[in-house]
């Protein structure tokens, strides 16, 4: 039996390959990181890439390892039988603040905007819009706490969105408080269920002795349906005065700016080192429970990974997959891979040499291409209308000596025979 891809994992594939999917096409995943590019670069963002792999610590301490992502979906890394160390990264904030700090990016103008883009990797039951190998598009803003920054990050994920044409994404907004606040409120939750440990799935029941905010996270329909009929006060009503200003804040600036939001009073970040704002962008196309991305306030992460002093950050990730099946749903269209400008083919093999170099010669100007071996008229038309080329262009003897090529333009039927030297005007 051949040899197929993983499973969760997708091949991106040129648009018009049998059994295309735009949510698989290489193209549509170019044109998303494009236009986040266009959004965040304008806004001052600089692009960075670190490995796709890292320290399993790195995760464990950035991800948190009472997740679900560390202590089930890891993709460990091994080399000659070697168990490295290394795991595949499950998402980018941890890895971008690594480096931030890693190669002395303080330097740089604060605080410093960091977008980049690739794959991530979680071994997840494999469905619809959730899959191993998925890409995300992610922002972080390193080395302010301001509250100006965080409806910033905010608007640059809406502005993302609305640069893609997608008009039914909300965006579910809370705050989490600060650190004093989530003890109050994991006091308040262990409360309340540790009467209930019997009837938590045996993870939450871990989580009510390690973090019992991350019970509220839980995916197991066994939590949910006794979090569903607790009536649980959300985490908003135990904000600090500080935290609760903070949140007015970045409400105020995101109403003054127009971006629309929900707030969200149930929304969670189980890990220590998370920080006031939070959200998540929701669309029907990718159901309920799927988000489109999802953003937070991480201003204890550098100092989880190791950093002396705290640095304050925050940012979001979007998934590009899931964001391709949310502009299918609207209907949206994706731009047309180029076409080329121009196919050449030669009648005899005579002409083969003179139609590559007069191919080579104009690739400067517009994408051209040429047959490889000398074809009859009939093919050479078809073969042009199989790469929906603009024009097609053919030499025979009677080109060759006349140092002409014929031509017709398959949109309009336009035909015309041109000098060899003057093929650049035509295109
Ligand atoms: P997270 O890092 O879990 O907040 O995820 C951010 C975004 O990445 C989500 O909102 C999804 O759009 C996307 N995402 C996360 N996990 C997966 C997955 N397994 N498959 C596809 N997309 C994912």
């Amino acid at each position: 039996m051949s040899v197929k891809r993983p499973k969760g994992t997708q091949d991106f594939l040129p648009a018009g390959s049998p059994g295309f999917s735009p949510e698989f096409g290489a193209s549509n995943l170019n044109f998303l990181t494009a236009t986040a590019q266009q959004v965040l670069e304008r806004a001052g963002a600089k692009l960075i890439f670190t490995p796709v792999f890292e320290e399993a610590e790195l995760v464990k301490r950035g991800v948190g390892d009472s997740t679900d992502i560390v202590r089930k979906e890891q993709f460990t890394v091994s080399h000659h039988g070697d168990h490295g160390g290394y795991i595949l990264r499950p998402e980018g904030t941890a890895s971008l603040m690594r480096a931030y700090m890693e190669n002395g990016l303080k330097q740089l103008p604060l605080p410093l905007k960091l977008w980049t883009h690739g794959p991530m990797f979680r071994a997840e039951r494999h469905q619809k819009g959730r899959y191993r190998q998925f890409h995300q598009l992610d922002y972080e803003i390193i080395g302010s706490d301001a509250a100006l920054v965080d409806a910033e990050a905010i608007a640059l994920m809406w502005n993302v969105i609305e640069a893609l044409g997608l008009k039914h994404a909300r965006i579910k907004l809370g705050s989490i408080g600060d650190a004093a606040d989530r003890e109050r409120y994991n006091a308040y939750l262990r409360e309340r269920f540790t009467p209930l440990y019997d009837q938590l799935s045996p993870d939450s029941q871990d989580r009510l002795t390690r973090n019992p905010m991350r019970i509220l996270d839980s995916k197991a329909p066994v939590d949910q349906e006794l979090i569903a009929d607790m009536n649980i006060q959300p985490m908003l009503d135990f904000l600090g005065e500080e935290a609760a200003a903070h949140f007015a804040e970045v409400q105020r600036t995101l109403h003054a700016w127009g971006i629309p939001f929900d707030i969200d009073p149930t929304i969670v970040r189980g890990l220590d080192y998370y920080r006031r704002t939070a959200w998540e962008l929701h669309h029907e196309g990718v159901g309920a429970k799927s988000a489109l991305g999802g953003g937070g306030r991480y201003d204890g992460l550098a100092q989880a990974l190791g950093a002396k002093d705290p640095i304050p950050g925050i940012g979001w990730a979007l998934g590009v997959e899931r964001l391709l099946i949310a502009m299918q749903d609207e209907g949206l269209t994706f731009p047309a891979p180029p076409r080329p400008a121009l196919f050449l083919a030669a009648l005899d093999a005579d002409q083969l040499a003179v139609t590559a170099e007069l191919a080579l010669g104009l690739r400067h100007l517009a994408q051209v291409e040429f047959a490889y071996r000398p074809l009859k008229m009939k093919q050479i038309f078809s073969e042009a209308e199989r790469r929906n080329a603009v024009w097609v262009g053919f030499l025979g003897s009677d080109e060759a000596a006349s140092q002409t090529v014929s031509l017709k333009n398959l949109d309009t039927g336009e035909q015309r025979v041109v000098a060899q030297a003057a093929l650049a005007d035509v295109l």
